[in-house]
C-alpha cells in the first residue's frame, strides 16, 4: 500500500479541498483530542506508532512526484510526543524537500519549529490547529497536545521566519467555543492569513468521550445533535441553520480582523474567501531563507 495517496475524505461530497496527496508519518496519534474523528476508524488509535519501513518507502514513492499538494497529516498528528525523539518527520520531510512538490503540514505540536529549515527549502505552509485560546478548556478538549499559548507562540514564529501560516478553529463545539473573537483577533496580530473552521460532528467513540469530559455540556448538546440534528455521511452534524449561524459568526469575524476564511466539511462554500484548506498561502518558489 502506498504512503502517498489522494485526499479523498470518506468520498464525502462535501468536502471541497484541491486536489492533494495525504501523508501519514505515523499511525494514530498520542495528543488524545475528545473530538478526534480519525479514532473511529483506526484500531489502538492513541498507541501512536511509525509507519512499517517509513523512510524506504517514502523515497520510492517520492521521486514519482511532479509537483503536488502534500498534506502531511490528516488522519494523524505529524509531531506526536515521540517525534521530538525519532525525528521521523524531519527525515521525511529531508527526502520532500529534495522532491518535487509542496508542502503542507496540519499540526497543534510546536515541535514544527524545529523543522523551519526544511520548510523553507521547498514551497510550504503550516496549518495549526487552535481549537480555543482558553487553556483550561483546550486541556479538557486536547489533554496531550501543546497549550494554545505555545500554539499561538509557534504561530508567531513560524510566520516571523517567512512560512505562511492558517489556523484551524476546528471543530467549533456549541457552549464551548462558538464565539472566539479574542483568539482570531490575536491570530490576526500574529500575521496569520487564514482561519479554516467547522463544527464538532458527532460519531460514537467521540461522542462517548465528550460525555466523560463534559458531561454538563453533553447533555445540553443532546438534544441538537440526536433530535435537530442531521446525518451527513457517517457523521451527526448540528442542524444546518445552527452550523450556519455559527459558520457566519466567524466569517464576520475573519472579515472584520482582515482574515481570509473558508468552512471544512460543511457544505456552507458560499461562505469561503478562499481555498478552504489554506493551501493557497504557499508561494510557488521556496520560503524566505
Ligand atoms: S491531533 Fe488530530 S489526530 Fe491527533 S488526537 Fe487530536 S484530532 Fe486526533
Amino acid at each position: 500500500m502506498s504512503l502517498l495517496t489522494w485526499f479523498d475524505p470518506w468520498r464525502s461530497p462535501i468536502c471541497t479541498c484541491p486536489p492533494k496527496l495525504t501523508f501519514n508519518p505515523y499511525t494514530g496519534c498520542d495528543h488524545k483530542c475528545v473530538y478526534c474523528y480519525a479514532s473511529s476508524y483506526i484500531p489502538q488509535f492513541y498507541e501512536c506508532h511509525p509507519k512499517k519501513d517509513l523512510l524506504q518507502r517514502l523515497k520510492r514513492e517520492a521521486v514519482r512526484l511532479k509537483g503536488e499538494l502534500i498534506s502531511i497529516s490528516n488522519s494523524s498528528d505529524p509531531y506526536p510526543t515521540m517525534e521530538a525523539e525519532t525525528g521521523l518527520t524531519r527525515r521525511c520531510l529531508e527526502i520532500l524537500a529534495k522532491c518535487n512538490c509542496r508542502i503542507q503540514i496540519i499540526t497543534k505540536s510546536n515541535i514544527v519549529l524545529r523543522d523551519i529549515d526544511l520548510l523553507k527549502q521547498v514551497p510550504s505552509m503550516v496549518a495549526l490547529t487552535i481549537t480555543t485560546d482558553d487553556e483550561e478548556t483546550a486541556k479538557t478538549l486536547e489533554p496531550h497536545a501543546p497549550p494554545p499559548s505555545e500554539r499561538l507562540k509557534t504561530a508567531e514564529k513560524l510566520v516571523a521566519e517567512g512560512i505562511p501560516v492558517a489556523v484551524r478553529i476546528d471543530p467549533i463545539i456549541p457552549y464551548v467555543n462558538e464565539n472566539p473573537e479574542a483568539l482570531v483577533k490575536a491570530i490576526a496580530q500574529i500575521g496569520v492569513g487564514h482561519i479554516t473552521a467547522s463544527t464538532y460532528k458527532v460519531k460514537a467513540d467521540n461522542w462517548q468521550r465528550l460525555n466523560l469530559a463534559m458531561p454538563k455540556t453533553a447533555e445540553k448538546l443532546k438534544p441538537l445533535y440526536f433530535e435537530k440534528g442531521e446525518k451527513i455521511g457517517r457523521y451527526t452534524y448540528l442542524p444546518k441553520s445552527l452550523r450556519l449561524k455559527l459558520m457566519e459568526n466567524l466569517a464576520k469575524l475573519a472579515k472584520r480582523y482582515g482574515l481570509k476564511f473558508a468552512t471544512c466539511r460543511e457544505g456552507l462554500k458560499g461562505l469561503n474567501t478562499a481555498t478552504c484548506d489554506g493551501s493557497w498561502l504557499i508561494k510557488p518558489t521556496r520560503n524566505r531563507p
